[in-house]
């Protein structure tokens, strides 16, 4: 620490490249400062630290890192600590980024990341600041007044916890340990997903993931048929709606809650903090919501199970385009994903395709088998389940073909889900339909892709870049990756860490190993080393990232517009 005292002092008044002398270890009575990296004026991106306190100084108990949901709960929880010590403290003292401290902010869920890490031995903050100055000259008593002052005080209230806290962590160790139980639940039951009695799906607004709170909030309640009781290890059991496997329709007027119950279902793929709402709301972590997506890129991938002879004899088994329609995109999204695993498809008709859901008896007289490409969803959804094992949630307001095929069938009405399925199949069985079952015989052969190294180029001029912008795009060399679709993303830094996925993914092709296999390979890397080990700067600060899952991941490569693929399967 005097050490850094007496730098601060000699470069103080100096011109803003002197501040790279405090790049280095410090030791404070408490903690360790590492400064991985100084900024190279106040206006670039800001400089990057981390704060290593060993355990011997922390109250943290051991069974708070026991599991990897606790581990990741904990983390989560410190970090929302320096989140809301940095937002008290953090104020602008000189130009540019001068004065301010940054860290990772994460939202409603609970994610692996990089900003907060404990292990056996310490935990670690990884923190950014930018270092104070006058136009470009270093300010030395200011930056002394941040890393020598404020630091040790953001430390001592962020990672040295109180009685409040202790009981804070005591309850989230509780929730994530109850999250946990019910997912392995589900798993031992084939449920999809779980909607908890009294969760609150409805969101604030459209941009803004926080519950809903107004007086008129209509709770979850699940219809008695559909209801399951889950013991779990802390509390009394857990009641809620349990979707099992096969295919389910949510339906129901317009603005009756269809969407929002489906939103949440996809969002289930993550544990999300106290007081969400959707605390025990949970979904199979393999399921994927899938949309249409027209003007997308599409790189040989086999949709013959749902698109063929199309006009100019397009090969379908490895179809490819610059510019999908509603349809082939949205065939396209489905294949990708069972290539990936998927195991359940959350489909909205809002954003869906209706050629691609549905093909009614009038239209099939009209225009005859031979010439529409197009099987509709409604005539594979069943050899899906039974040949693949991937189920389906769908959510329809237009179509009552679908009560033919469906296994479950929830009403919506007024924000309160009935069990219909009697009723549907009942009106199935009455109705007679002339529609003709297009589905041919099987639901058709999946097909893994071998990517070739040369599609993952990043180079732009003379460096690589691979950045999030946003939570929409990844700029990856020369081409920006439009992430809209990829419904299920949500989080900046889960995009970042991406970008930088995408990229390991390009170094391991080597024209033999399938996508599937590559994005394997790189999660298993970061199961035996930490999230840290896909950033370029392993072994320091790495960055902010939180973990994406492989579907996101997946979905990203397939938009990338330079991706190849090895062609002859
Ligand atoms: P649908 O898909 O059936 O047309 P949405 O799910 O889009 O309907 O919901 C319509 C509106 O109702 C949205 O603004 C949503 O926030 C609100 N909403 C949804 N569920 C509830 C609820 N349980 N209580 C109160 N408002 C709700
Ligand atoms: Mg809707």
């Amino acid at each position: 620490m005097k050490n850094l005292i007496q730098i601060l002092e000699r470069i103080d008044g100096k011109g803003y490249k002197a501040y790279k002398d405090l790049q280095g270890g410090y030791q404070f009575p408490l903690f360790k400062l590492l400064v991985d990296y100084v900024q190279g004026d106040p206006f670039a991106t800001p400089s990057r630290i981390r704060i290593r306190v060993m355990q011997a100084h922390l109250k943290f108990h051991s069974d708070w890192i026991q599991t990897k949901v606790r581990q990741i709960a904990l983390e989560d929880y410190l970090l929302r600590k320096w989140v809301k010590q940095i937002d008290q403290l953090s104020r602008k003292r000189g130009s540019g980024k001068s004065g301010l401290f940054t860290i990772d902010c994460p939202g409603q869920e609970i994610l692996e990341r990089t900003a907060v890490v404990v292990n056996e031995d310490f935990a670690e903050a990884r923190i950014s600041i930018g270092l104070p100055a006058q136009g470009r000259t270093v300010l030395g008593r200011q930056a002394k007044e941040m890393l020598v002052e404020q630091l040790p005080f953001l430390v001592k209230q962020s990672f040295f916890l109180n009685e409040e806290d202790l009981l804070k962590i005591e309850r989230r160790m509780k929730l994530v340990d109850n999250q946990q139980a019910i997912r392995q639940e589900m798993s031992r039951q084939k449920w999809i997903a779980f909607i908890a009695d009294g969760a609150i799906l409805p969101r604030e607004s459209g941009i803004s993931d926080r519950p809903l709170q107004q007086m008129n909030v209509i709770p979850f309640q699940a219809p008695p048929t559909m209801k399951k009781v889950v013991k779990v290890p802390h509390g009394d059991s857990i009641s809620g709606m349990a979707i099992p496997t096969g295919i389910s329709l949510i339906i129901g007027g317009g603005y009756h809650g269809k969407s929002t119950l489906l939103r949440a279902i996809e969002r289930g793929v993550y544990n999300h903090i106290e007081q969400d709402g959707r605390e025990y709301v949970l979904t199979d972590p393999k399921a994927v919501k899938i949309r249409a997506e027209d003007g997308r890129r599409v790189e040989k991938v086999n949709i013959s199970p749902f698109i063929n002879h199309l006009p100019f004899g397009q090969d379908t088994k490895q179809f490819s385009t610059e510019d999908a329609s509603g349809s082939t995109s949205q065939a396209a999204y489905i294949m990708e994903s069972l290539e990936i695993g998927c195991s359940c498809l959350l489909i909205d008709e809002d954003t869906s395709a209706t050629n691609f859901m549905i093909r009614d008896a009038r239209m099939q007289s009209l225009v005859t088998k031979e010439k529409e490409p197009i099987t509709p969803l409604i005539d594979k959804i069943q050899q899906l389940y039974k040949e693949q094992g991937v189920s389906s949630i769908l959510v329809l307001g237009g179509s009552g073909d679908y009560f033919e095929v469906a296994d479950q069938v929830i009403l919506m009405d007024q924000y309160v889900p009935y069990d219909v399925t009697k009723k549907a199949k009942q009106i199935a069985n009455d109705s007679i339909v002339e529609r003709q079952f297009e589905g041919g015989e099987q639901f058709g052969k999946l097909t893994q892709r071998v990517p070739l190294k040369k599609g993952f180029d990043a180079s732009k001029g003379k460096k690589e870049k691979m950045d999030a912008k946003g939570l929409h795009t990844i700029i990856f060399g020369m081409h920006q990756i439009d992430l809209t679709a990829l419904e299920q993303l949500v989080d900046v830094s889960q995009v970042q860490a991406i970008a930088w996925m995408i990229y390991r993914v390009g170094e391991l092709a080597d024209g033999r190993q399938t996508l599937d296999e590559l994005i394997e390979k790189v999660y298993t890397q970061i199961k035996t080393q930490g999230l840290d080990v896909i950033s370029p700067y392993y072994g320091k600060h790495p960055g902010y990232l939180s973990l994406p899952r492989k579907f996101e991941l997946a979905g990203a490569i397939n938009r990338l517009r330079s991706l190849v693929i090895r062609s002859g399967g």
